[in-house]
């Protein structure tokens, strides 16, 4: 016992923070006015995407694109540029070589706002209390602009890139849209390559990890896969007054009950192997004691998890979350069939299939059958061994001084999950300091974001595209 607990403490206390880079920081000198101005009127075009395309103002997003050709003429000088698909905008800076091209991604349409909900108009982009309000002002037109106003700095001076560097903007991210795949699918025709690709996806935020006091930034180097499921129940269905043993509703319910209780196993994917090997090493003895020895404590963590839910959960295992049931259309009649919906997110390590058959031998009702619906299998993780990964991760040491940059596993969907047929050097940070507040405003109401993150946001691009 004694022996074990010594190996225990010997192990925490060599668990020690990896050595940090030290880079050297030189000063820049850019127009911290137009970057914000831009950044006001890119929010100002209502470019409000919907499932039900009709209901897009294409003059909006027609606007967007003109605004772009208006601020960034160095950009438009010094690129050739296509549409690509219903929404996807590609311009390719050629560098002094075209072998190792970078890709700069972002969107610029928005999902919809509750104009009563929110406190001002959400298209104005006023300054209040150092703050631009705006629906996408944090997702994502804050990097759209950057990547944009880092092109144009370095384009404007003369530059010519290493590389060529594409700004791939798509204009349907928000309604899984196809503009983003089909700008891949071009790629992969004409042969691109690409080191590096760059998306939204974490940020710089604090409180994340627990016993960390230093804000952490992390990098999306995978996202999990998405699929929803369909389970239906059919019966002979009949009037309510003289039921069976069982109805419909009753076997789905029963089903729902027990994947609830049966949390998909914990499995420890790379990328969440790496933000633990990353943050916990940062953290205080305790969490280090635990960290260190996940082959002991592995059980108590996943306890933890399961009964808290939420983001630490969802790195360490597939989840199941059900969000739609419906049985009768009248109250007092048994439906002839039920059905309900639950959307997994798949972990990477996993697939569709596999969780499928995991729910199928939890639920063991064959009265029930599945339908999968809209599947996405995990992305592949991306290596953090590489140029690109370097030069970003010395980027955001460069902006975010205080930072501890650390690769992890998105738990959304974004646009690059794409990439992955072309390149496993796909990256996902949007760069901006928030706070666990500022972050719940995406996509909800009163979104918005300070000006010093839109000034820092454009130093970030700047300072990486000189890397490119
Ligand atoms: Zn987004």
């Amino acid at each position: 016992m004694i022996t074990l607990l010594l190996i225990l403490i010997i192990r925490a206390l060599k668990f020690k923070p990896h050595e940090e880079k030290q880079v050297t920081i030189e000063k820049i000198d850019f127009d911290k006015d137009k970057a914000v101005k831009d950044f006001q009127d890119i929010i100002r075009c209502k470019t409000v995407s919907y499932r039900d395309t009709s209901r897009e103002d294409d003059a909006e997003f027609e606007k967007i694109e003109k605004l772009i050709k208006e601020r960034f003429p160095n950009i438009i000088k010094n690129s050739t540029f296509e549409r690509v698909g219903r929404r996807g905008l590609l311009y390719r800076i050629k560098g002094k070589s075209s072998a190792n091209p970078s890709v700069l991604m972002s969107h610029f349409d928005v999902v919809p706002v509750n104009e009563d909900l929110w406190s001002h108009d959400a298209f104005d982009a006023e300054i209040r209390e150092g703050e631009v309000w705006g629906r996408g002002t944090l997702d994502t037109k804050i990097t759209l602009n950057g990547a944009l106003q880092g092109v144009e700095h370095h384009l404007k001076n003369g530059f010519v890139p290493k590389d060529d560097i594409y700004l791939a903007f798509s204009g349907e991210e928000e309604t899984s849209g196809t503009s983003a795949l089909d700008i891949v699918d071009l790629f992969i025709e004409r042969g691109v390559d690409p080191k590096f690709v760059l998306d939204e996806g974490g940020a710089v935020v604090s409180g994340v990890f627990p016993g960390v006091s230093r804000p952490c930034a992390a990098v999306g180097i995978a996202e999990k896969g998405m699929f929803n499921l369909k389970y239906s129940v059919k019966s002979t269905g009949g009037h309510a007054s003289t039921p069976p043993p069982e109805t419909p509703i009753g076997i789905l319910s029963n089903a729902c009950a027990k994947i609830e209780k049966n949390p998909l196993p914990l499995f420890l994917s790379k990328p969440t192997q790496k933000t633990f090997d990353t943050m916990a090493r940062h953290s205080n003895f305790a969490y280090r004691l635990i960290f260190a020895n996940l082959w002991l404590f592995k059980g108590i963590i996943d306890k933890i998890a399961k009964k808290t839910g939420g983001q630490m959960n969802a790195m360490l295992r597939t989840t199941v979350a059900f969000t739609q049931m419906e049985g009768s259309k009248a109250m007092n009649v048994l439906p002839p069939e039920a059905y309900m919906l639950s959307n997994q997110r798949v972990i990477p390590g996993s697939s569709i299939a596999e969780t499928v058959e995991q729910i199928k031998e939890i639920v063991n009702d064959d009265r029930i059958e599945y339908e999968v619906i809209a599947p996405s299998e995990p992305s592949r993780v991306s290596k953090t061994d590489c140029e690109g990964y370097q030069a970003l991760t010395e980027t955001i040491s460069q902006v975010y001084t205080d930072a501890i940059v650390a690769p992890y596993l998105m738990t959304a969907c974004s646009d690059s999950r794409h990439y992955s047929k072309l390149s496993d050097k796909v990256y996902r940070f949007s760069p901006m300091q928030l706070t666990s507040d500022e972050l719940k405003a995406i996509h909800g109401n009163d979104e918005k974001i300070s000006v010093e993150n839109v000034v820092k946001c454009a130093e970030f691009y700047i300072r990486l595209v000189e890397k490119l």
